[in-house]
């Protein structure tokens, strides 16, 4: 396996570029260089040396007319096409391996006072094809302000009691309310940036096509898209919108939505319970379409 300078594995499409060669090339052709059998040379080794993780010297070498390089403008075209291509290669295979899982269900738990919504757990679930195992993701938010959770009365009584905290007896819900903690020692307590990371990375390199779904899910879309700061950093392939389960609900009033669980307001369990909703009436749409 490449590594970079400081021994760190480089693994080609998660932190380096993946890249098609052949692709690039052809995009060389198409910006008129089809004259110099060195400067293909040229072009194919930075595209290879990009995809090593050496950018800056792939770089350098491509736009150096001193030794067969290209202009600036047609190296990036290169360089985009060569990237567009091994992106669409690399769907197409996620595709062949039945790995085209195109709903998202999630739910968030969150603090809302009217200017602000505060993320306090996220829960994911993607539903994979018959006999196998959904895709299940969870986080609790260590940066969340949890000193005004712990004041707020519903939140209190309904979220904090499934979230990993140093109480440990329900039995009197309001004893400890005042020094109650986030237990920091749960795997699933992690800090807000980590969640971003690992949410994206969920969303973008383990389906295709994504298409995100929540109950009443305005709030839902908002507390997820501001895992990464504004609307305008949204990263590359998270959708803008989420789809809202009750819009699918009105369409189809016949069906009966699932016993709430044990664990409602616990944001995974939730998650879950929005999949068995969206199943129920993925179905009634299929018969529906089926009976026409
Ligand atoms: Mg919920």
């Amino acid at each position: 396996m490449t590594r970079d300078m400081y021994g760190n594995a480089l693994v080609p499409g998660y932190n380096v570029d993946l890249i098609n060669v052949k692709a690039g090339l052809k995009e060389l052709v198409a910006c008129g260089y089809d004259d110099d059998a060195r400067r293909f040379m040229v072009i194919e080794h930075a595209l290879m040396r990009w995809q090593r993780g050496e950018e800056e010297a792939a770089e350098r070498g491509a736009i150096d007319r001193a030794f067969h390089g290209i202009d600036f403008t047609s190296w990036r075209r290169v360089l985009a096409a060569a990237m567009a291509h091994a992106h669409n290669i690399e769907k197409e295979v996620m595709a062949e391996l039945g790995a085209t899982v195109t709903d998202i269900c999630y739910d968030t738990e969150f603090l809302d006072d009217g200017d602000t919504i505060d993320l306090i757990s996220i829960g994911l679930v993607v539903p994979q094809g018959s006999g196998q195992r959904d895709l299940e993701y969870y986080a609790v938010n260590a940066d969340c302000h949890f000193d005004r959770v712990r004041e707020h009365d519903w939140l209190w009584a309904n979220v904090v009691p499934h979230l990993p905290t140093t109480k440990a007896d329900w039995v009197d819900p309001n004893q400890g309310r005042a020094v109650t903690q986030l237990d920091r020692r749960a795997a699933c307590v992690k800090p807000k940036w980590v969640i971003a990371n690992e949410v994206r990375d969920l969303i973008t390199r383990k389906t295709v096509d994504p298409n995100l779904w929540a109950y009443y899910a305005a709030y839902d879309h908002v507390v997820l898209a501001q895992l990464w700061g504004p609307m305008s950093n949204l990263p590359d392939g998270i959708p803008m919108w989420t789809h809202d389960l009750m819009q699918l609900c009105e369409q189809y009033p016949e069906v009966k939505k699932p016993e709430p669980s044990d664990d409602e307001h616990n944001a995974l369990a939730d998650a879950q319970w929005n999949a068995r909703l969206l199943r129920r009436l993925r179905d009634a749409a299929t018969n529906e379409l089926m009976s026409r």
